[in-house]
């Protein structure tokens, strides 16, 4: 097995090609924390995996400014640069990357076939870690004003909100996080949260209600995001007087939560009524050879960490699948 592959697949044509005509023991589906710590467990099992990233590398953790949590930095790690130091770590030991976006894939016969943007490729094992997509609010005004205004992501957009006015939706950890955060742009941060009890994990909420920028606005709900061009307010009720109230504001900040990215599955492999694949404690799905980590499979701790840990006990599960045939 060579070990020396390096960076040398990165939107290469001819090695494309060469992918695609042999069967790989492994495909990890997902850059994100649970594709790339699957990609190195896999690497230095000498597997070669091909990992396919999408678009971008690192998933939702790359949008995070700082993660606090993630064992091993005390003074915290930027989410770009930890999916980065992941990304060569994995590379190092042989994992071949593709920024190449998956669009179909067979999982009902071996080698399974994952089919992409760029080509066709085959794999005896599969590792599912497609993560999960920011849920929306389906008011009206959200689709048109979306990047006008409108946005799932403080770490991508914040700086285009500086010393404005902006209203954050829910009452979760990424709420308050995302929050907190918009406190360093913006000059008033208003969380508008449906009931009147917050979700977020006692640090934050204590982080949030010591912020002089941070108002809370309680049970309320969204009915429209108003203004022409861009967000000039928004339009909402509250549950226990039924009175609406209109709230200018320059921007809208959601935050309510995921749907998990395995559409693509579909009717191939056991899914939970939300749509996450169901693992068992060795991150088997319902389809032998085929494992699943991260976000996908995982509604409860959505963590990094958790992802990572997911993500390398999927490949050791893999490894060891491949022994026993
Ligand atoms: P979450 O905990 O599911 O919270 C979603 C919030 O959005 C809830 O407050 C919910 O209200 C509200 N909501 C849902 N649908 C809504 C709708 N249609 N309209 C208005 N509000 C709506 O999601 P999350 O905050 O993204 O966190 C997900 C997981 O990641 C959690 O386990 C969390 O602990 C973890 N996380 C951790 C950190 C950290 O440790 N630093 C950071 C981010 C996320 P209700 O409360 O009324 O249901």
């Amino acid at each position: 097995m060579e070990l020396n592959l390096s960076g040398q697949f990165f939107g290469e044509q001819s090695n494309e090609d060469a992918l695609q005509s042999e069967v790989q023991k492994m495909i990890v589906i997902g850059g994100g924390p649970a594709g790339l710590s699957a990609a190195l467990y896999a690497a230095r099992a000498a597997l070669a995996p091909l990992v396919f990233t999408g678009k971008d590398l690192g998933g939702q953790a790359a949008s995070t400014s700082t993660i606090e949590n993630y064992p091993g930095f005390p003074e915290g790690v930027g989410g770009t640069e930890i999916s980065e130091l992941f990304h060569k770590q994995a590379e190092r030991f042989g994992a071949k990357f593709l920024f190449d976006l998956v669009t179909d894939v067979d999982l009902l016969q071996r080698p399974f076939t994952v089919t992409t943007e760029s080509g066709v490729f085959r794999a005896e094992t599969l590792i599912l870690a497609t993560g999960a997509t920011p849920n929306h609010l389906n008011v009206p005004g959200e689709d048109r004003l979306m990047n006008n205004g409108v946005s799932y992501c403080a770490t991508c957009d914040g700086w285009f909100f500086k010393d404005k006015h902006v209203v954050v939706v829910g009452g979760g950890d990424s709420a308050f996080e995302e929050g907190i955060l918009l406190t360093h742009y913006a000059n008033q941060v208003d969380i508008i949260h449906r009931r009147d009890e917050f979700r977020a994990g006692a640090i934050l909420l204590e982080r949030a209600t010591n912020n002089e920028k941070i108002q809370f606005v309680y049970s309320s709900v969204f009915e429209e995001i108003l203004g022409e061009e861009k967000v000039e307010a928004v339009r909402i009720r509250d549950v226990k007087t039924g009175e609406e109230t209109v709230h200018p504001t320059d921007g809208v900040f959601i935050f309510i939560g995921h749907t998990p990215n395995t559409q693509l599955y579909k009717g191939q492999i056991e899914m939970d009524a939300k749509g996450y694949v169901v693992v068992d404690k060795l991150m088997q799905t319902s389809v032998p050879g085929v494992f699943a980590a991260g976000e996908a499979a995982d509604p409860d701790f959505r963590q990094v960490a958790t992802s990572v840990g997911m993500g390398a006990a999927a490949a050791i599960q893999a490894t060891r699948f491949l022994e026993s045939e």
